[in-house]
């Protein structure tokens, strides 16, 4: 069973101040789950979470995360200007991007952030633009092929094709990347790479870690180069399904520790830092997306529309993505209604949820799309003219406050010109 973390009442008296549809997220939920991920790598002296920024780019959140310990992990320029602006600097930024333009680079190393560089040709291009190589660098790995896990009757755990990823280099250029930064200046030197996508599995980072531990043992070896640190990225995943078991961090944890002594303690690498960036794993669990039923109709199917559209959550329209739904007041109702939980854009694809066993869904009644605090807001768009929701925070106390406020038809004109 899902339960969201607000009640019937609570979503009713939100919504007098502010209308559905309205993300709603749980600091109760972010920071102790944060903590948890701190404990279960807490024996890794140097362990850093670098919270993916492009999941929740919400300065009220960053700064949550930030009093908990984490940096964070941008991709773009403006997710740089709100790390600044958040107040995170220097070695609390990794700057993960790929086909990056010069002046993110330049901004990047304004702040002082650690740049991830995603190919081989970018080491010349950030020496040009930058006329040097900052002293720590890190390079993205892609070790291509299919990476694969947990092999059952169901099928795999984990499938993903880094071969068929545009991101990181292969093994040959790590190498090379890490000699001719090395020739540039560069000191000291990370790994980076991303295998898998939401995985619900508490061997993917300790495959993954594994895989990651030989190459810089090896690399090492083959340069001279000093590894600093590892970046296992982000990928660990939640169960959006009611019946999928969610991921034990301090398992995780306890599966990377055991690589790390059996392979990077040996190799005289016991120094090495482990660096996380996880975005789903920190906040997807902790965000509502809260609409109302505004209409029924029955045709061939029976379908609920609702406030929210795929403008607010793009998931289930771009990836048919489960995205669990509870009524709220109906908890407990039984589920003996199948209904379509539709969006009002002008694409068959904004369906909330398709064949969905609920409780009967009156107007009115106030539903809690769940899972949606990482890449639900952040993936939302203007499509059909409609307007971004705003983004609160449940506080601790019960209290709640506006993160963003709702667009408004002036924002959508702002950028017109008549
Ligand atoms: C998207 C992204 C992440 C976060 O991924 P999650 O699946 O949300 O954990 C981390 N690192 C990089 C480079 C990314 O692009």
């Amino acid at each position: 069973m899902k339960k969201p973390f607000l009640t019937l009442a609570q979503a009713k008296e939100i919504a007098k101040t502010y209308p559905t549809p309205f993300h709603i997220y749980d600091e109760r939920g972010i920071r102790e789950n944060a903590r948890a991920l701190k404990t279960a790598f807490a024996w890794n002296p140097g362990f850093q979470e670098y919270f993916a920024v492009k999941a929740t780019p919400t300065p009220g959140i960053l700064k949550l995360l930030r009093e908990e310990g984490c940096g964070v992990d941008c991709s773009s320029l403006t997710e740089l200007m709100m790390a600044e602006k958040c107040g995170f600097s220097g070695d609390e930024i990794m700057f993960s991007s790929n086909e990056t333009p010069a002046e993110e680079f330049q901004l990047a190393a304004r702040l002082g952030a650690t740049i991830n560089l995603d190919d081989l040709t970018h080491v010349d291009f950030l020496y040009e633009t930058l006329g040097r190589v900052p002293g720590t660098v890190c390079c993205r790995f892609n070790p291509g092929g299919v990476f694969a896990l947990g092999e059952s009757k169901e099928g795999f755990q984990v499938m993903d094709k880094p071969g068929e990823a545009k991101y990181g280099m292969t093994r040959p250029q790590l190498a090379q990347a890490f000699s001719r930064l090395k020739e540039l200046g560069a000191k000291q030197f990370g790994i980076h790479a991303f295998l898998a996508s939401n995985t619900i599995s508490n061997e993917y980072y300790p495959a993954l870690a594994r895989l990651l531990f030989e190459t810089a043992a090896s690399v090492a070896a083959e340069t001279g180069c000093r590894v600093a640190f590892i970046n296992l990225s982000g990928g660990v995943g939640v169960p959006y399904r009611p019946e999928q078991s969610a991921n034990d961090i301090a398992v995780i944890g306890e599966g990377v520790r055991r690589a790390y002594e059996e392979i990077l303690v040996p190799a005289g690498m016991g120094d090495v830092a482990i660096y996380t960036e996880l975005g789903r794993f920190m906040l997807a669990p902790f965000g509502h997306l809260v609409t109302t039923a505004v209409h029924e109709k029955h045709i061939y199917k029976e379908y609920i529309g609702v406030d929210a559209c795929a403008a607010n959550l793009m998931r289930p329209a771009i990836y048919g993505a489960y995205h669990h739904i509870t009524v709220l007041g109906k908890e407990d109702a039984p589920c003996d209604h199948v209904y379509d939980v539709v969006g009002s854009l002008c694409e068959n694809s904004d369906k909330f949820a398709i064949d969905r066993e609920l409780p009967e869904i009156e107007r009115g009644d106030i539903l809690v799309i769940h899972d949606t605090g990482a890449h639900g807001f952040s993936m939302g768009y203007n499509y059909n003219g409609k307007l971004r929701s705003a983004e609160l925070l449940l506080r601790e106390d019960g209290s709640v406050e506006l993160m963003r406020r709702a667009e408004t038809p002036d924002d959508y004109f702002a950028t017109l010109i008549w």
